[in-house]
C-alpha cells in the first residue's frame, strides 16, 4: 500500500524542475508580448509556479489554485487481518505420556454421559513401540504453529507436562469453558493390522443428567465432512477401511463428544498397527502433512 501523500500532485510535481518551466514561460512573455491578455497570463502563471504542462485533477476539499504543501512522507502502520484472527481453536492430544506411571488415576471410573468410564487410558502403539500420545502430541503441537500464523488463539488440553490425563470430561470443561470455535481430538488407532486409512469420529445425540451435546451435532458434522476432505487432500491417506462409512464414524460412547457445548470431532490419523500407516505415523514429514490436514480442517469449518 502506498500512502496518499505520495499521490498529492501538489507534493512531487510541484518540486520538479520549476526552473526550465519559468524559461519556457518567460520566452513565451516575449512572443506573446503584442497580444493583450496572453501576456499578462502567461505573467500570472510565472508568478504563482503553476504546472502548466500537467494539469492535476486536485484532492477533494482543496482548490486547484491552493498552493503546494510539502508533506511529510509519513508512513502509516499497515494492518494485516489474519484469516483466523478472533477464532479460539482447541487441540486435544489423546492420552499423556505420563498416563503409563498413573494406572490408578486413569482408570478412576467418570460419568461420561449417562455411563461411567474410565478418565483415561494409555493409547495405542506401532508394533515397534512408537506410542500413541508422541504421534498425537507431536502432530497437535505442528498443528498449533500452523493456527498461531493464521491469527487464531490455541488452546492445548495437555502438553505432556502434567502427571497423566486430564480426564476424558475436563478435557470436554476446557473447551467448553474456552468457547471454542471448534476442537479436534487428535489420535491414532490401535485397530485390526489389515485396516488402514483415517476416520472422523462424529457425536449423535447423547442426553443425560450432566450433558446435552443437541446443538453441537449439526455442526460437528460439519466438521467431521471438512477433515475428511482436508486431512486426505493434505496427507493423501485413504479413509478408513474399518471405522465407519467414507472416512467419518457417528460415536456415542466418547465421553469428550458427549460433554461437549461446542462443536468436536475425534480424528483417528492413521491405524498403527498396520505395518504400511506404521511407517508414517513415525514420519516426522508426514507429521508435519496431518498437522496441516488438522489445520485446514478447522480454518475450513470456521470459515465455512
Ligand atoms: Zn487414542
Amino acid at each position: 500500500m502506498f500512502d496518499e501523500d505520495e499521490q498529492y500532485p501538489g507534493g512531487r510535481h510541484a518540486r520538479q524542475d520549476p526552473v526550465g518551466r519559468r524559461g519556457l514561460l518567460k520566452a513565451a512573455l516575449v512572443v506573446a508580448a503584442a497580444v493583450p491578455g496572453l501576456a499578462v497570463l502567461a505573467d500570472h502563471l510565472l508568478r504563482r509556479g503553476h504546472d502548466v504542462t500537467a494539469p492535476q485533477a486536485a484532492p477533494a476539499g482543496r482548490s486547484p489554485q491552493s498552493p503546494p504543501v510539502n508533506r511529510p512522507l509519513v508512513s502509516r502502520p499497515t494492518q494485516v487481518v489474519l484469516p483466523l484472527a478472533g477464532k479460539v481453536i482447541v487441540l486435544d492430544p489423546g492420552h499423556n505420556p505420563n498416563n503409563i506411571d498413573h494406572l490408578a488415576e486413569i482408570d478412576r471410573l467418570i460419568n461420561s454421559g449417562g455411563f461411567l468410564k474410565a478418565c483415561n487410558t494409555v493409547g495405542a502403539e506401532t508394533d515397534a513401540g512408537f506410542p500413541e500420545w508422541a504421534f498425537n502430541l507431536d502432530v497437535a503441537r505442528r498443528a498449533r504453529v500452523i493456527l498461531r500464523s493464521q491469527g487464531a488463539q490455541v488452546i492445548m488440553t495437555q502438553n505432556g507436562h502434567t502427571p497423566y490425563g486430564p480426564c476424558n470430561n475436563r478435557r470436554a470443561w476446557i473447551s467448553n469453558h474456552a468457547h471454542a470455535d471448534a476442537t479436534i481430538a487428535i489420535h491414532a488407532d490401535g485397530g485390526p493390522p489389515e485396516g488402514y486409512g483415517f476416520a472422523a469420529l462424529v457425536p449423535l445425540l447423547v442426553i443425560s443428567s450432566i450433558s446435552d451435546n443437541k446443538a453441537i451435532i449439526k455442526p460437528s458434522g460439519e466438521l467431521g465432512e471438512a477433515t475428511v476432505r482436508q486431512f486426505a487432500q493434505a496427507t493423501g491417506e485413504p479413509l478408513s477401511t474399518y471405522l465407519g462409512a467414507d472416512g467419518i464414524q457417528e460415536r456415542n460412547d466418547l465421553c469428550g463428544l458427549n460433554l461437549s457445548t461446542v462443536p468436536k470431532i475425534f480424528i483417528e490419523c492413521a491405524n498403527m498397527r498396520n505395518a504400511s500407516d506404521a511407517l508414517k505415523v513415525t514420519d516426522p514429514t508426514w507429521r508435519d502433512a496431518a498437522a496441516l490436514g488438522i489445520a485446514n480442517s478447522i480454518k475450513a469449518f470456521v470459515l465455512r
